[in-house]
């Protein structure tokens, strides 16, 4: 759906040049939710600009749904970017503009009549939940329903690709998770390919098939979630997997416990992906005849499979525990023995 090759983007300042796309290839399959992920100045923006011609490569080839986007002419590109739409962390709503006419504006540009209009309009407003909102304006709305009108407008002309630009970050934990569920709603109920960018691992776990990790402009890593969580083979992206996998508690919190259970095991799970942490758990007790008490940590259930940290306590022959930890390992669970020492 989406190539690139070998783009480069450079601004040219009184400070001199900035690279802030450095020779970047990526192939985005039609169909998928593909994330870029990187720290704040890694580029991200300039390049999901460029998936629209926003922004122009300075040089390299951006194909979209196989038309090569430097080529189109002015009334191409008008078109072309009603296939690419966007979503942005601040809505970009039209703030003189009812929720109906905010996502009304891209199909009367269009030119589509007013009935055609008016029965899409109630659909797109159907499909992102903002039934009896359609009055309202901008203002009188909380910023998870801001941001489900700016789905709504993105979405009005039946694009091929959604860009979505930093589009939760704006937006408290839970109000971004919904937001996410209903791009994953979307991507699977129309099939959309999804193109977002963030500095949130969380938002990459949660939602995305694969992911391409920036530093400096650059791509340096890119795969499928779940393979580049288990297998980071950089550091910033092991930085960034540890923003979701390492616990609240640390070990040293946890220390004290290690000394109140003198006998029992202290491990630590960490659950990326593999098998559901439940089911788990019940093995431990079941097949291993361990007793299993669960002291701290979170694990949560995404697209992806679980993700988190438990600390637990384990008890009985240590034969059976260490069976126990290799049936973990066997099910891609990482264990850490936290001990005294
Ligand atoms: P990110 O989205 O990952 O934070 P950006 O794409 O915004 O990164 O920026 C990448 C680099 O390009 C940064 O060093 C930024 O300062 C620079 N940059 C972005 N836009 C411009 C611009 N219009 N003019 C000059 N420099 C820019």
């Amino acid at each position: 759906m989406i190539t690139l090759e070998s783009v480069k983007k450079v601004f040219r300042t009184k400070d001199g040049e900035v690279n802030a796309v450095d020779t970047v290839d990526l192939h985005v399959q039609q169909g998928e939710i593909f994330g870029i992920i990187g720290y704040s100045g890694a580029g991200k923006s300039t390049l999901i600009r460029m998936l629209n011609m926003l922004e122009r490569p300075t040089s390299g080839n951006v194909t979209v749904a196989g038309k090569s986007l430097s080529h189109l002419s002015a009334g191409e590109l008008r078109k072309a970017r009603q296939e690419i739409s966007m979503i942005f962390q601040h809505f970009n709503l039209l703030w003189s503009r009812t929720v109906k006419e905010n996502i009304a504006f891209p199909l009367e540009i269009a030119g589509k009549s007013k009935a055609e209009i008016d029965s899409r309009v109630n659909e797109l407003i159907k499909l992102v939940g903002l039934e009896g909102r359609g009055g309202s304006y901008p203002s009188q709305l909380s910023g998870g329903q801001k941001q489900r009108v700016g789905i709504a407008r993105a979405l009005a002309n039946n694009p091929k690709v959604l860009l979505c630009d930093e589009a939760t970050s704006a937006l408290d934990p839970k109000t971004t998770e919904s937001i996410l569920d209903l791009l994953v709603e979307i991507n699977q109920k129309l099939g959309l390919t999804i193109v977002l960018i963030t500095h949130e691992m969380h938002v990459i776990r949660k939602i995305c098939h694969r992911v391409a990790v920036m530093e400096n402009g650059k791509v340096v890593e890119q795969g499928e979630v779940l393979s580049v969580f288990r297998n980071p083979s950089q550091n910033i992206t092991k930085d960034f997997v540890k923003q979701v996998t390492e616990p609240e508690e640390t070990v040293d919190t946890i220390k004290h416990l290690v000394e109140e259970f003198p006998e029992s095991k202290i491990i630590r799970l960490t659950f990326v992906g593999g098998s559901a942490e439940q089911p788990v758990i019940t093995q431990l007790i079941r097949k291993f005849d361990l007793s299993v008490n669960i002291l701290q940590g979170k694990v949560s259930q995404t697209q992806n499979g679980p993700y988190g940290s438990l600390f637990i306590q384990l008890d009985g022959e240590q034969e059976s525990v260490d069976q126990a930890v290799a049936f973990l390992h066997e099910h891609q669970v990482e264990v850490e023995v936290i001990d005294n020492a």
